[in-house]
């Protein structure tokens, strides 16, 4: 079980839990490719590898968008040979009650969050099974994948359907060597997370302080946080467990939030 050399593509890892996916990996040996929207975020990722003795490029890729998806592997490819790794954990949070969830922002949420894990399963995986050679693909999912939370729907739903996804990919790439699984956080304190904190006390009508000890983490055994490096060491565990022994499963990283 090694990551040494591989080459692992991680989208929305300009920030929070990718990037801190993308600095494990590499860490182990990983060759990084930094997929994201926000170019010069990703390229200070790229410079933080390089300085420490890593590999990394950065690709601007909107996940939402076949052609950019498309594009950013066959860059990632044509520099680095393969891909073995793909984490696809590009991903935003909208939050409102369902009567006042604007329809554009369902599509929107559902476009980032599955679209995007379909394309980049689709362009990534043909790689893995070039050469049979075979790879793992690790979908970023959240306690939400099992749990419902008010105001979240379309984030509830995107996050249940990446188990159904990581089991069918699972079944087809059985057979030639591609493992697939969802790693599914509690909250983890980004940016991401940071947004949602007034916005949830301005709907939910409570404080900052209650949302974050009563909503987020009422249901933690601790009371804490799950940190990005708790989730980076279980992707990259997973990333790196090169056997079909674990495929189709979820991992949950939540203090306990969610037990299964
Ligand atoms: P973040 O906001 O820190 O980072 C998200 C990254 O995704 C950003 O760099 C952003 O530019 C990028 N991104 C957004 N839309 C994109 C698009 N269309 N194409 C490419 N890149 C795009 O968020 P985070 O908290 O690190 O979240 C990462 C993933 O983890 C998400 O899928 C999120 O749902 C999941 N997650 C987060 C938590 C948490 O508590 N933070 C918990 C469970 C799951």
């Amino acid at each position: 079980m090694s990551l040494q050399g591989k080459v692992a593509l991680v989208t929305g890892a300009a920030s929070g839990i990718g990037k801190e996916c993308a600095l494990t990996m590499s860490r182990q040996g990983a060759i990084l490719v930094i997929a994201d929207l926000n170019q010069a975020a990703s390229e200070l990722v790229v410079q933080e590898i390089v300085k420490a003795g890593g590999q990394a490029m950065a690709v601007t890729m909107d996940v939402t968008n076949e052609d950019a998806v498309n594009a950013g592997i066959e860059q990632a490819v044509n520099k680095f040979g393969s891909i073995d790794v793909l984490v696809s954990n590009a991903g935003i949070q909208i939050v409102n009650p369902i009567e006042d969830y604007l329809f554009s922002d369902w599509k929107k949420m559902l476009a980032i969050h599955l679209d995007g894990a379909f394309l980049t399963t689709k362009a990534a995986i043909k790689h893995m099974y070039a050469g049979g050679k075979g790879g793992s693909i690790i979908y970023m999912g959240s306690v939400h994948s099992h749990e419902a939370s008010k105001l979240k729907s379309a984030y509830v739903t995107a996050k249940h359907g990446l188990l159904g996804l990581a089991r069918v990919v699972a079944k087809e790439g059985g057979s030639r060597g591609v493992r697939a699984n969802v790693v599914c956080p509690g909250f983890v304190r980004t940016p991401l997370v940071e947004k949602q904190i007034p916005e949830q006390a301005a709907a939910l009508g409570i404080s900052e302080a209650d949302v974050v000890k009563n909503v987020m983490l009422k249901e933690t055994v601790d009371g804490e946080f799950t940190t990005v490096a708790d989730v980076a060491n279980t992707v990259a565990f997973l990333a790196g467990f090169d056997t079909n022994a674990i495929t189709g499963q979820s991992v949950v990283v939540s203090h306990g939030w969610y037990m299964q």
